[in-house]
């Protein structure tokens, strides 16, 4: 089984497909392991354009350098709930913090019900505003990169992941998925 991109959608297809099956699972991503991502403008120098960039690519995806914000609400984010119940979308939520506290992220979470969000509601009506309440994760910038490395710790002897390589296409044979080719030609089978 290939996964291509080992941003958040492939790491968690990654747990999933290996919290109960023992299945061979291979993780291709153009970037570079997490802590080979290094970035110039980090060092102070302007960016160098890089091809692929290391802020966005790699173990972690494009987050992977953010400080991490968790909107742990069914009203933002996405349009998941076009599909599932309001009920399972909010236990679907709940199931996918889950796995971020279990590898390691911070347990504050902020933007509750409180007075000062109260009075920022008010003063949102009083603007013809309505503010939609949502209660947000904040990991911060080292947090959201250990919880990443936590995840490659856990997955590191249940997947093989495949850095510095960059997938153009599918290959396809009579109407079947085969498995995958690199830029550089190497065809890669499921
Ligand atoms: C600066 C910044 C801050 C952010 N902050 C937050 C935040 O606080 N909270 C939040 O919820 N979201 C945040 N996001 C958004 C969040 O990072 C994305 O929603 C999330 O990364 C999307 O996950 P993904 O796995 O779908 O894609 P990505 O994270 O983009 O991962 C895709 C991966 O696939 C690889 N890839 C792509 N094409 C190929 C190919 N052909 N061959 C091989 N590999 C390939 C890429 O290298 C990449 O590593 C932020 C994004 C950025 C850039």
């Amino acid at each position: 089984m290939i996964i291509v991109g080992a941003g958040p959608a492939g790491i968690f297809s990654a747990l999933e497909l290996t919290a109960k099956n023992n299945l061979n699972v291979l993780v291709i991503d153009r970037g570079e392991e997490i802590d080979r991502r290094k970035c110039p403008s980090s060092r102070g120098f302007e960016c160098h354009h890089c091809e692929p960039c290391s802020i966005l690519s790699g173990w972690g995806g494009a987050g992977a350098f953010s400080d991490g914000k968790l909107t742990l609400s069914t009203e933002v984010g996405g349009w998941l709930n076009q599909y599932v119940t309001e009920k399972e979308l909010g236990d679907l939520v709940k199931y996918v913090d889950d796995i971020y506290l279990k590898f390691g992220a911070s347990e504050q979470v902020y933007g509750g019900d409180s007075d000062e969000v109260d009075e920022i509601e008010r003063q949102a009506a009083a603007a013809g505003l309505r503010l939609i309440r949502q209660v947000v994760r904040h990991m911060g910038t080292e947090k959201c990169a250990d919880t990443l490395r936590m995840m490659r710790k856990e997955l590191n002897d249940k997947i093989t992941f495949m850095p510095k390589t960059d997938v153009k296409g599918i290959i396809i044979e009579n109407h079947t998925l085969k498995g995958v080719e690199t830029s550089n030609g190497e065809k890669i089978p499921k």
